[in-house]
This record gives structure tokens, C-alpha cells and sequence, in this order.
């Protein structure tokens, strides 16, 4: 099972229109400063990337970044554990006001990162995860260079529809929405230059499994 592939780093070719405030370190993964190292999943809806990062958090021992976010909540939520749920007027503050690591409006509604946990568990030393998409991703690497980053493949673009389907989350409306988003942001992801690591949710135990071994060796691998 080789799923991963891993690319050379080059440029990250991005455009950073909806950069939120910078202010990061460029640091070393941990290497010379103890710092944690910072993890990027992404991938499109239904894809699997969220039990992959439940999988990876556990495996690993590292922290989830809950990130906030203006979309409604769903009935497969919490509060706290999957999301801040926030108005727009309270997350364009903390945009504003540079509380957020990156933010990217997806699909309507605003997502982002907030800044001071991740630094926190960063300068504790251990690894942070965080499930963010691709503009997001640009937005952490273009300060976090030495972030690494994985991007979850469906099998087939029919595999991922029948998935996002069978999660019976939204309406038939917002799953076509996102099936089409989807497609745009794996070309994007694959052109961009930011992923380290392209990995194939074939057979999901096979995945989880892979993921947490590319991460762990990529960890270990910076801690000499
Ligand atoms: P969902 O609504 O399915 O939970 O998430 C929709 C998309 O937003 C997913 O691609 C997810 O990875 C992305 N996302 C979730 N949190 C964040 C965040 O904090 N920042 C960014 N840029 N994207 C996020």
C-alpha cells in the first residue's frame, strides 16, 4: 500500500486575498526551539479527513485546533469539540482584531483558526492539528512555512459524491454545491505546491493507519 506521495517543497503560488492578520514565526517544527510541530489536513467534504485527524490526534498524542466557524450547525456537531459556532459580526471582529491564524470563507460561511491556542500548544511543544482547506493551508504556510501538510483524495469523484450522500448531513442542494467545490479545490490543491503529502481514502482503516505513519515519521524525522 503506497499511498503517499510526497512532494518536493516548491513554490506555494498562492493568492492571499483573504490573507487574515500575519504575525507568525517561521518555526522550526520543533528542531532547535522545542516548538510543537503544526499539522495541516485537508481534503474536500466527505472525503473521510475528519476521522483521519480523530485517528492521527489519538495516535499521535496531538492537539486539535476547534476552529470557529458562521455556518449553521448540523445535528452531527458539538459545540467545542468540532466547532465554535459565532455569528458574522463576532468573527469578522476577531478577524479584524488578528485573533485569527488564517480564515477562508467556504461555501458562504467564514472558518478560521484561532491564533492564541495554537500558539500556546505549539510553545508547549506538541503537535497541533489542524482540518483546514486549501486557502487556509496557503495562508498558514505562506507564515508557517515549516507546517506540514496532508491533502485526503477520494478514489474516484463518484466515490465522493456516494459518500457525501450517505452522510445525510445537508440537502441535496448543499451536497451538489460542495461535490462541485470539490473538484476545484483538489486541482488546486495538486498545482499549488503546499501539500507535502497527497493520500488516497480508498479503504478508510487502511488510510488512518497510513496518515498516522507518514506524520509520526515526518515528526520524528524533525526531532533528529
Ligand atoms: P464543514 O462545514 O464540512 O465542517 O467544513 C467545510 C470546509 O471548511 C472543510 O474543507 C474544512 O476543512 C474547512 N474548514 C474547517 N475549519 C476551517 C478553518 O478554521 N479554516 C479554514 N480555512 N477552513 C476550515
Amino acid at each position: 500500500m503506497d499511498q503517499a506521495v510526497v512532494q518536493d517543497e516548491n513554490e506555494q503560488g498562492q493568492d492571499a486575498s483573504q490573507m487574515c492578520d500575519e504575525g507568525q514565526d517561521g518555526s522550526d517544527g520543533g528542531k532547535k526551539t522545542g516548538r510543537g510541530v503544526l499539522l495541516i489536513i485537508s481534503g474536500p467534504s466527505g472525503v473521510g479527513k475528519t476521522t483521519i485527524t480523530h485517528h492521527v490526534e489519538k495516535e499521535l498524542g496531538a492537539s486539535f485546533s476547534v476552529s470557529m466557524t458562521t455556518r449553521e450547525k448540523t445535528h452531527a456537531d458539538v459545540e467545542g469539540r468540532d466547532y465554535y459556532f459565532i455569528g458574522e459580526s463576532a468573527f469578522l471582529k476577531a478577524k479584524e482584531a488578528g485573533e485569527l491564524l488564517e480564515c477562508a470563507e467556504v461555501f458562504g460561511n467564514w472558518y478560521g483558526t484561532p491564533r492564541e491556542p495554537v500558539e500556546k500548544m505549539l510553545n508547549e511543544g506538541k503537535a497541533v492539528i489542524l482540518e483546514i482547506d486549501v486557502e487556509g493551508a496557503a495562508q498558514v504556510k505562506e507564515n508557517m512555512a515549516d507546517a506540514f501538510a496532508v491533502f485526503v483524495l477520494p478514489p474516484s469523484e463518484e466515490e465522493l459524491l456516494r459518500r457525501l450522500k450517505s452522510r445525510q448531513r445537508e440537502s441535496e442542494d448543499v451536497i451538489m454545491r460542495r461535490f462541485a467545490k470539490s473538484k476545484a479545490e483538489i486541482a488546486r490543491a495538486k498545482e499549488c505546491g503546499i501539500y507535502d503529502v497527497f493520500l488516497t481514502n480508498d479503504i478508510l482503516e487502511e488510510t488512518v493507519v497510513e496518515a498516522a505513519r507518514v506524520i509520526k515519521a515526518e515528526i520524528q524525522r524533525r526531532q533528529g
